[in-house]
């Protein structure tokens, strides 16, 4: 075991603090990595101050991770040292079921281990995750980042929010021709607008922060919307093709089915503190519109997202902070005040 430090909390109400944790010594398949960045992902607010049923303390969120490989064990091939790599949000699955057998290991039926709060054998009994300066995993849950250095930063929000958005927009094959909504333009929309630009689509932005109207055609939206207009939305009534739905709070789903043409698809990615509302299903019926769900990536579409993105020249847009600012981070965070991705410089823990 080695000691590495690290930014977590103890229990929901409790600030951010710096923490001596233990990382495994590389085992035969493990790649050790010194990381470089971390991205703070509203997973990480929703588990941390248990939002979410579940949360084991004390809790040591991150599950976008950059950095370099410091050791490797005897039987890594795939990796040497000083490679830059990437960690999302899985660590390990049980390999045998037919979703891991698929390459989805984010389905596994067995259920994946989670880059934090997940079940290990490793001291303290649930896995610890990037907020940290050094990170051992399996070489099978480690991607290679083909980015230029320069822009590693800005890469982390990619091994979540990167991968969370690219996953359904390839899987509802998303392309020229189409129209596609992204609602909410946080950490994960923000990616989806330039994913879905990047495949060739007509994309439309919904905001509820007339501050971001111009911000999102930057990023790559053919039109944005603030969803508070009635009027706005209703001029787009039966039009799309296909929305992704990134919203982190609960609100009413009718106001986006009905947007849908028909045969339209709206996927959530989201998961809200509290549910949302019921949809109404006259909305659905009379248009044979579906809603549906989608689950971060497996590790081989993770690794064809990053080189999407590295060939697109996409990288995340990131504000950067320092260890000691995780707490104030979340709190922006929480009023979508974030532009659109806080990255930690784990350079800053010492
Ligand atoms: P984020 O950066 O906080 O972005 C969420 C955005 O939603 C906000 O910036 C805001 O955008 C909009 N929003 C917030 N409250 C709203 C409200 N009451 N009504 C309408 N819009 C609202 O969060 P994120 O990191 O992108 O994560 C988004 C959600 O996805 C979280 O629930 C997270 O846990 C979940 N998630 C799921 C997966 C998965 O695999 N399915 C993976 C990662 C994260 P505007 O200012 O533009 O309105
Ligand atoms: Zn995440
Ligand atoms: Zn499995």
């Amino acid at each position: 075991m080695s000691a590495t430090l690290a930014r977590g909390t103890h229990a929901a109400d409790k600030s951010f603090e710096a923490l001596t944790i233990e990382r495994r010594d590389p085992g035969p398949n493990d790649v050790q990595i010194d990381i470089a960045y971390c991205g703070i992902c509203h997973s990480d607010l929703h588990t941390a101050r248990s939002e979410w049923a579940g949360t084991l303390y004390p809790c040591v969120p991150g599950h976008e991770i950059v950095g370099k490989v410091s050791a490797i064990g005897g039987d890594v091939s795939r990796f040497k040292v000083g490679d830059m790599v990437g960690v999302g949000c899985m660590v390990d699955s049980c390999r045998q079921c037919p979703a891991c057998d698929e390459g989805l290991e984010q389905y596994c039926q067995n259920g994946f281990v989670g880059t934090y709060n997940g079940a290990t054998k490793d001291t303290p009994g649930h896995t610890l995750g990037g907020y940290a300066q050094r990170i051992v995993v399996d070489q099978d849950f480690v991607l290679q980042v083909k980015h230029p250095e320069a822009q590693l930063a800005a890469v982390a929000p990619l091994l979540c929010a990167g991968i969370t958005t690219y996953s359904p927009l390839r899987h509802w094959k998303v392309g020229p021709g189409q129209k596609v909504g992204v609602v909410g333009i946080g950490g994960l929309g923000h990616m989806g607008v330039k994913i879905a630009h990047a495949m060739g689509a007509h994309v439309v932005a919904f905001t509820t922060s007339d501050s971001k109207r111009q911000a999102a055609l930057d990023l790559g939206a053919d039109e944005v919307i603030v969803s508070r207009n009635p009027d706005e939305m209703k001029a787009h009534a039966n039009s799309f093709d296909f929305i992704l739905n990134t919203v982190a709070a609960s609100h009413n789903l009718d106001a986006y089915t009905s947007l849908l043409k028909r045969d339209g698809t709206m996927v959530l990615v989201g998961v809200p503190e509290h549910a949302h509302p019921s949809p109404n299903i006259g909305v659905l019926i009379f248009g044979r519109r579906s809603i549906a769900g989608s689950l971060i990536g497996g590790i081989a579409e993770t690794q064809e997202m990053l080189d999407f993105c590295a060939e697109h020249g996409i990288v995340a847009d990131i504000e950067m902070v320092d260890a000691d600012g995780i707490d104030t981070a979340y709190e922006r965070m929480a009023r979508s005040d974030v532009k659109y991705r806080f990255v930690i410089d784990t350079a800053t823990m010492g």
